[in-house]
């Protein structure tokens, strides 16, 4: 099997997780086919807005193959893309996949500030420095799952989860120089 990871490019903030694996020397390729999938290792949902990306996943064919895809191989969550691996959504427009056992709220720190940054502690890279994290309209994701292991926090709340090979983050890793996350999944 190749060893190319797949950028899921219906809508949203693709092009920068490519530049973020070619800096890692990874291979990488948008994916707008089902059959483009066949190719890859992992995939990666980026962060747009995910009831429009929801719309075009169905529309493109793609609900049903998606969910096999991570069955057998790991998938990325960013933003919009966590929303869509979650379990339930609180928001009838979107269709999860259902690949985590998590629920997702849109829009939640809307309460807070629109979109903010801050410091956050990596547990895989504990004794490294903060990881500065970029936060656009994030989601609030919750879960009780004690198979869910939480490898970042903004308060109380989990941000980056993993769970088997999978990860869903509510922030933009993407959006960064620091390629510690792209680099350890
Ligand atoms: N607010 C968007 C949504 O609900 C997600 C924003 C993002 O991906 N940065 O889909």
């Amino acid at each position: 099997m190749p060893d190319v990871i797949g950028v899921l490019a219906l809508q949203g903030a693709y092009e920068k997780h490519i530049e973020m694996l070619s800096s890692l020397g990874v291979e990488s390729r948008l994916i707008r086919y089902a059959q483009e999938l066949n190719d890859c290792c992992a995939l990666i949902i980026p962060g747009g807005e995910s009831s429009t990306m929801s719309l075009l996943i169905q529309k493109f064919g793609l609900f049903e193959k998606l969910r096999e895809f991570s069955e057998n191989k790991p998938v990325m969550g960013v933003c919009a893309g966590a929303i869509l691996m979650a379990e339930t959504v609180e928001d009838s427009r979107v269709t999860p996949l259902n690949i985590m056992p998590m629920t997702a709220l849109r829009n939640n720190y809307g309460r807070q500030v629109f979109s903010f940054s801050a410091d956050l502690r990596l547990k895989f890279d504990a004794e490294g420095p903060a990881y500065r994290a970029h936060f656009i309209r994030a989601p609030e994701m919750r879960s009780n799952n004690e198979k869910i292991e939480v490898l970042a926090k903004f308060d109380d709340d989990a941000v980056m989860m993993r769970l088997a090979r999978h990860m869903a983050l509510t922030f933009h890793p993407e959006l960064t120089n620091d390629n510690r996350i792209h680099a350890c999944w």
